[in-house]
């Protein structure tokens, strides 16, 4: 590992003492890590003016700095008002300001809580925040009021009535981990943890999401790995949001979990004056692949409270997707995603593609501009579809059969729903029409 000069110099200025060889361990890091205005001044020579000063301070009140040293030293000092880095990482006066458009909970995450800790939105998978603490916090962060507000390590006792709630609920198949980040966990409490959750036998897979590969490498130990290597199946996604935060210790902290077997993905948030460039989302992707790591999705950002600096018009990432879809490897394009506002889960959006349709024709265009036209089939039979798969000729031999009733859109689309329209609850036009109904009947 070699050391750069910036590094050497965060690294004697935090203690004179103990020289750069704490530089990798985690503990330190975290131990080290930058809380105060003053501390970041006197370790990166960068001097606020008073004005400055007041008002990023009244920012720290309400949302917490916190900045590993290595994530510190790969601030640009010369550029740091532009930067990438530096702007994801210390806060900015305008987190103060609330827009009337934003929530405190955007996500309704507490609302589809059962219990403390879980969120269970989607009907086979739920969220378990198992963590408040992370290595540094993103100041784009979507919990940005959780986050650092109680700064504990959850006990056993708490993280047991989500793992209740998870054995308690069959339907449950996929786990994921979150946080705050799992990963600032302790190996000891990661094994417990990940031992009751795969004892469970509805549970077919565990998924962690953690920011720690960029923004405290140097937590993915070997000792993290063997623990975290009994619990295959096991995803991980991580959160890189800029080529610049691919260094050498992240590349290593991937390349270890790689090959200890884990599928790599990446979630990234789309972030005004960040990453809000075709180009700079494509060096991404591409330096993710080659790094093993698939694009899993691209957030818009959401409407969480002191974001609105970091907003883009969904144009953007339209335009970024129109950028990668064709012009890139697939598998390097994550899906641009809107967590829908007050809990409806995560939209996929993207640009269209499908221009025009007959009966038996359908006109597309593809990523060069070329409109082409597919043929359908003429004699298609469409077998009607009862539900009742014992009935049917195709042999659906999954053991169990699913049976469950349809929802959304896929009601209006099944043969057995006689359903022909979807209504909001409170829709005026057919409350007029019940009324009138509930009058001419009065008659
Ligand atoms: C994102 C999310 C999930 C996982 O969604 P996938 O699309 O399966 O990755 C699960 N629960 C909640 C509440 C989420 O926000
Ligand atoms: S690591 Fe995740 S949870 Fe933690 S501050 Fe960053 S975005 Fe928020």
């Amino acid at each position: 590992m070699i050391f750069n000069e910036k590094q050497q110099n965060i690294a004697n200025r935090i203690n004179e003492e103990s020289s750069i060889s704490n530089w990798k361990d985690w503990k330190w890091q975290a131990k080290n890590a930058i809380k105060t205005l003053e501390r970041f001044e006197y370790l990166t020579d960068i001097k606020f003016s008073e004005k400055e000063r007041k008002e990023l301070k009244a920012t720290f009140d309400k949302f917490p700095l916190s900045i590993t040293p290595y994530y510190l030293s790969l601030i640009d000092k010369s550029n740091y008002k532009n930067d990438p880095v530096f702007k994801q990482s210390f806060g900015d006066a305008r987190e103060l300001i609330t827009l009337d458009s934003e929530i405190n909970d955007p996500l309704a995450e507490d609302s589809d809580s059962p219990v403390e800790g879980i969120t269970h939105r989607y009907p086979d998978r739920v969220l378990f925040h198992v963590s408040n603490v992370c290595a540094m916090y993103c100041r784009h962060c979507t919990r940005k009021r959780k986050v650092g507000d109680i700064d504990h390590i959850p006990h056993k006792e708490q993280l047991q009535a989500g793992i209740d709630y998870i054995a308690n609920t069959p339907q449950v198949r996929d786990v994921l981990l979150s946080g705050g980040d799992p990963l600032m966990l302790s190996d000891e409490m990661i094994d417990w943890l990940l031992s009751e959750i795969s004892q469970i036998p509805h549970v077919e897979v565990i998924r962690i999401g953690t920011r720690i590969p960029v923004v405290l490498p140097y937590r993915i130990t070997d000792n993290l790995i063997s623990v975290l290597k009994k619990y295959q199946p096991l995803w991980i996604n991580t959160h890189f949001n800029h080529p610049r935060e691919i260094t050498n210790s992240s590349k290593e902290a991937i390349r270890k979990l790689a090959d200890a077997g884990f599928p790599l993905g990446n979630q990234s948030v789309l972030l005004a004056d960040v990453n809000d460039c075709p180009k700079i989302i494509k060096s991404l992707c591409h330096k993710l692949v080659e790094n093993r790591v698939r694009p899993y999705y691209l957030y818009q950002c959401d409407l969480s409270e002191g974001l609105s600096h970091f907003r883009t018009p969904i144009g953007k990432g339209i335009e970024i997707m129109e950028s990668l879809i064709g012009h890139t490897s697939g598998f390097a394009r994550p899906t641009y995603v809107i967590d829908a506002p007050g809990g409806g889960g995560k939209i996929p959006l993207m640009p269209n593609y499908l221009i025009s349709w007959s009966t038996h024709k359908v006109v597309l265009r593809n990523f060069e501009g070329v409109i082409t036209t597919y043929e359908e089939p003429r004699n298609y039979e469409t077998s009607l579809c009862d539900g009742n798969c014992s009935d049917c000729k195709l042999e659906l031999n999954l053991g169990e059969g699913e049976e469950r009733e349809a929802v959304g859109i896929e009601k209006l689309l099944s043969d057995e729903n006689d359903t022909i329209c979807l209504v909001p609850e409170d829709n005026e036009r057919i409350q007029r029409r019940e009324d009138n109904e509930n009058t001419t009947e009065n008659d």
